[in-house]
């Protein structure tokens, strides 16, 4: 199947009389015939239900699909994009032990690595995206575990080199970790790439609809654990916790890392999905490839349209020839990046903040990647706290707008940001 047809399609296909769309299984526990048959799934020897807490069917449909969007092996859906992105690196990575990741990722995911898993014993060493390989590699120690990076992040925009960091990663022995959120599987498959475990903030284009916050782990199946044992003793020797199950070898390369996340992360820490929210990320998921489409055809033609107006300073949109990411964009995207264009306004702070006050179709909000057009000005509301010098150090000056191009006609998009730019 083809990616637009995987969007309606995988994750599910219903029996004779069975019901045509995903059923939403609203129960927290699932009945057993006997004891021995509930015992053999507390051994992980059969595979079911048992509660709520560490699986769903009905998440479980949705995360096959994107699954099958991304090229994975296996998938589990997450509470929050937050939980995937801890997931994905707590699942290999305890007290002691070191990751490298790239420094321009999403505002949420630096503070839980530099704070609240720095706290737990786990060193982060961040890394220009544009770094040398000789600098890449200088940042690997021997405790390193993983390396994380963004496709594009948020809300730099910095396309990053997939090949270049899974080359390093695979060079040290680890996986690369990639949060695809604002490509999505649509425009970008880092797996194909070399990325070894994906994560997805749900929250953003995959459900597109701001009703839903979620997160999505897929494994490529494809890293080895075994030939690096001593690096990942928790997926190559004994859980005691499930009776001395050694998770690559019972569940193959394919399952081990999903399986282990699930029995116990999800176990101990719990942060499912509601399947009532699964459901409504997959009603999301079925359109996101007409959705993609007009996303990146609106934020084109808005980029090309702010980098002729003479009241804008400056324009950064991947897509948008003349970038600094442009071929790299072109080469791992080559359909289109994502929805999202940052600007700044001719006249600083106060200019930019007056434009905004007159927008009328684009919504001030701090989300950003769904249907409805919005905008946000971090200088006044993100990142307030700091001073234009601070600002200006971070990356995000006191002129830059972050707009999220919706998916209205882009005509009404270019009519409003117009009459807000008048002087
Ligand atoms: C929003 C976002 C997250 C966090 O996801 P939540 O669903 O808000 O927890 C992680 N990564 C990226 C790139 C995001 O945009």
């Amino acid at each position: 199947m083809e990616r637009e047809t995987k969007c309606i399609h995988a994750g599910y296909s219903p029996k004779n009389g069975e019901s045509r769309m995903i059923p939403i299984v609203q129960s927290t526990t699932f009945k057993y015939d006997s004891s021995e048959d509930m015992g053999k799934l507390f051994d992980l020897e059969a595979d079911g239900y048992f509660y709520t807490r560490l699986a769903n069917p009905t998440n479980d449909y949705v995360a096959k699909k994107i699954c099958a969007l991304e090229g994975g092996s296996a998938a589990m859906l997450t509470s929050s994009g937050q939980a995937a992105t801890f997931y994905s690196v707590f699942n290999i990575c305890g007290a002691g032990d070191h990751v490298v990741s790239s420094s321009t990722i999403y505002g949420g995911s630096y503070n839980l690595f530099a704070v609240t898993m720095k706290r737990m014993g786990i060193e982060f060493t961040f890394v220009d995206p544009d770094c040398t390989e000789e600098e890449l590699n200088a940042a690997f120690r021997p405790n390193t575990k993983a390396v994380f990076g963004e496709t594009i992040a948020n809300p730099a925009l910095i396309v990053l080199d997939i090949e270049k960091f899974a080359k390093a990663a695979h060079a040290h022995g680890v996986p690369l970790i990639i949060d695809n959120t604002f490509a999505t599987p649509m425009n970008c498959r880092p797996i194909e790439w070399g990325a070894d475990i994906v994560t997805h903030s749900t929250t953003k284009y995959l459900d597109g609809h701001d009703s839903t916050v979620g997160g999505c782990i897929v494994d490529s199946g494809k890293f080895d654990w075994f030939a690096h044992a001593d690096k990942f003793p928790g997926l190559t020797t004994p859980d005691e916790s499930y009776h001395g199950v050694v998770y690559a070898e019972k569940f193959g390369l394919e399952g081990a890392f999903i399986t282990k996340a699930t029995a116990q992360l999800m176990r101990d820490l719990g942060s499912i999905q509601a399947p009532m929210n699964a459901y409504l990320l997959n009603l999301g998921i079925e359109s996101l490839p007409v959705r993609m489409e007009r996303h990146c055809s609106n934020a084109l033609k808005v980029a090309s349209f702010l980098e002729q107006h003479e009241n804008i300073a400056w324009v950064n949109y991947p897509s948008l020839p003349g970038n600094k990411y442009y071929d790299l964009a072109q080469k791992y995207m080559p359909d289109g990046t994502c929805g999202v264009v940052s600007f700044g306004v001719k006249g600083g702070r106060a200019a930019a903040e007056k434009f905004m006050g007159k927008l009328k179709v684009a919504m001030i909000a701090t989300h950003v990647a769904d249907a409805r057009t919005c905008v946000l000005h971090p200088a006044s509301s993100t990142h307030r706290q700091m001073n234009d010098d601070e600002l200006i150090a971070a990356g995000v000056g006191p002129d830059l707008v972050r707009l999220s191009v919706g998916i209205e006609n882009v005509n009404d998009i270019l009519a409003d940001l117009a009459q807000a730019l008048e002087d």
